[in-house]
C-alpha cells in the first residue's frame, strides 16, 4: 500500500497548514520548533522506503491488516434496497482504528530517536491504542487522563497499566479530557527534546491532521481495492465524526472524485438542546473557535470555553472536529448528518442480529445512517460503511441499557465474591 507523497500532503491544506478558513498552528513559542522538527521528520520519512517497509510490516503482523470488506448479506435483503459493505476495521488489534496512527506516529517518534511518548485521553481508547504501541516499539509511554476520566474507565487504564504505560490522572479543572489536553502540553514544552506528543485524531495544530489522515488511509486504500477486486462501484461511503480521522482516513482515496457521495456521522445524543448532543456541523449549536492548537467548528459556551457534550458514544462526545472536515463539510465535498443515542443502539442490535457483528457505540451512529441510506437507494447501488471499532469495549454501557436487571444482579455478586475472596487472603 503506497503512501501519500508529500507532494499530495501539501495539495491538501496551504503552506501554514490550514483547510480553507480551519486549521493553523497555533501553540506557544516554546513549541514552534518542536512542532517543524517533527513536520520535517514526517515528511522524510514517509518517502523513505524503510520506514515504509517497517511501517507496513507491523500492520500486518501486529495490526492484523488487511482489515475484511463483509458484504451484510442478511441485513442488504431485509433492508430491500442498496447492498451494503462493512469495512471491519474493528478488527484490528486493541479494537478499533485508533491503532493505525498510533503505530504511524510511535514509529515516526522511534526513528526521529524520542525515547518518550505522551499522549492524552478522554475514553482511553487512544491511550489503549498508544500504550500498545509504545509497547511493540519498546518506547516510555506517558497517558495524561482527567481523574474523573480515570474513575469512569477503569477498564482502559487497567489495559494501558498492562501494556507499561503510566497514566496520570489530571486533577485541575473540571478533571476531564480537555485539562489532560493542557497538562499534556505542559510536559511537552519542557521535555520535547526526548519527547513526542501523540495526538489521536485528525485534529490539533499543523501537521497533526495531515499525520493523522496519512497513517489512517490505509482503511480508505484497503477499502478500494477491496470494492473494486469484486467489481463494485460504490454509492455512497458512511463514517461517524468524532475529531474526524477514522472518517477523513476511509474517505481519502475519494476526496478529489466527484463521486462517491461522502457522509460524516455526528453524533446527535438526547436532543438538540445545550450539552445534549455533540453536533458541530449539523445543527447551529456551534461555531468558530480556536482551541487545542487549531481552528475550527467548536461546540462552546456564552464565555467561549468548551461546552459540555453529549453523547452515548464517549469517542464522539468531543467538543471540535478536525479542521479538514470542518472544510469539506463547507465546501459540501461531505455531508454531514447526526444520529441519536437511541438510533445508534437500534443499528447497533439490527447488526449484530443479521450479520453477527457488534458495531463499537461510535461506528453504530455511521450504522444507522448506513441503514437508512440502503434502504432509500436502488439494489444496484452500493453502501459502504467504516465499522471504525468493535463493541466488546461498550459491554459496561450496552449491557445496562439491553439487561438492566440481569446485569444489576451480576454486578452485585461479582462484588460480593470479590470482597468475600479479597477477605479470605486476608
Ligand atoms: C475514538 C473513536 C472514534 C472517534 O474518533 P475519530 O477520530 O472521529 O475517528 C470513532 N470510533 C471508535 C471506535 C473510536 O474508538
Amino acid at each position: 500500500m503506497n503512501m501519500p507523497t508529500s507532494d499530495k500532503i501539501m495539495a491538501r491544506r496551504s503552506d501554514k497548514g490550514y483547510f480553507g478558513p480551519y486549521g493553523g498552528r497555533y501553540v506557544p513559542e516554546v513549541l514552534r520548533s518542536a512542532i517543524e522538527e517533527i513536520e520535517e521528520a514526517f515528511f522524510e520519512e514517509i518517502a523513505d522506503p524503510s520506514f515504509n517497509a517497517e511501517l507496513e510490516r507491523i500492520r500486518s503482523e501486529f495490526i492484523g491488516r488487511p482489515t475484511p470488506l463483509l458484504y451484510a448479506s442478511n441485513a442488504s435483503k431485509l433492508l430491500g434496497g442498496a447492498d451494503l459493505y462493512i469495512k471491519m476495521e474493528g478488527l484490528a488489534h486493541t479494537g478499533a482504528h485508533k491503532i493505525n496512527n498510533a503505530v504511524g506516529q510511535a514509529l515516526l517518534a522511534k526513528r526521529m530517536g524520542k525515547r518518550r511518548i505522551i499522549a492524552e485521553t478522554g475514553a482511553g481508547q487512544h491511550g489503549v491504542a498508544t500504550a500498545a504501541a509504545c509497547a511493540k516499539l519498546g518506547i516510555e509511554c506517558v497517558v495524561y487522563m482527567g481523574a474523573i476520566d480515570v474513575d469512569r474507565q477503569q477498564p482502559n487504564v487497567a489495559t494501558m497499566e498492562l501494556f507499561g504505560a503510566k497514566v496520570v490522572p489530571v486533577y485541575s479543572g473540571s478533571k476531564t479530557l480537555k485539562d489532560a489536553i493542557n497538562e499534556a502540553f505542559r510536559d511537552w514544552a519542557e521535555s520535547f527534546s526526548n519527547t513526542f506528543y501523540l495526538i489521536g485524531s485528525a485534529l490539533g495544530p499543523s501537521p497533526y491532521p495531515d499525520m493523522v489522515r496519512v497513517f489512517q488511509s490505509v482503511i480508505g486504500r484497503e477499502t478500494k481495492a477491496q470494492l473494486a477486486e469484486r467489481g463494485v462501484t460504490p454509492e455512497v461511503l458512511v463514517a461517524c465524526v468524532g475529531g474526524g480521522s477514522n472518517a477523513i482516513g476511509f474517505f481519502e482515496p475519494f476526496l478529489d472524485d466527484e463521486t462517491p457521495r461522502l457522509v460524516g456521522v455526528e453524533a446527535g445524543g438526547i436532543g438538540q438542546g445545550k450539552g445534549e448532543h455533540a453536533s458541530r456541523m449539523t445543527g447551529n449549536g456551534a461555531r468558530t473557535g480556536i482551541v487545542h492548537g487549531y481552528k475550527s467548528r467548536f461546540l462552546l459556551d456564552d464565555d467561549g470555553q468548551v461546552a459540555e457534550t453529549h453523547s452515548i458514544s464517549a469517542g464522539l462526545d468531543y467538543p471540535g472536529i478536525g479542521p479538514e472536515l470542518a472544510s469539506l463539510g463547507r465546501s459540501g465535498r461531505i455531508e454531514f448528518r447526526r444520529a441519536t443515542d437511541t438510533e445508534a443502539l437500534e443499528a447497533l442490535t439490527f447488526l449484530a442480529k443479521t450479520e453477527g457483528v457488534v458495531f463499537a457505540l461510535e461506528s453504530a451512529h455511521a450504522a444507522s445512517a448506513a441503514l437508512s441510506l440502503a434502504r432509500s437507494l436502488q439494489p444496484e447501488k452500493a453502501v459502504v460503511v467504516n465499522m471504525s471499532g468493535r463493541g466488546d469495549k461498550d459491554l459496561f454501557i450496552t449491557a445496562p441499557l439491553l439487561r438492566p436487571k440481569e446485569w444489576k444482579d451480576f454486578l452485585e455478586r461479582e462484588l460480593v465474591a470479590m470482597n468475600v475472596s479479597q477477605g479470605a487472603k486476608k
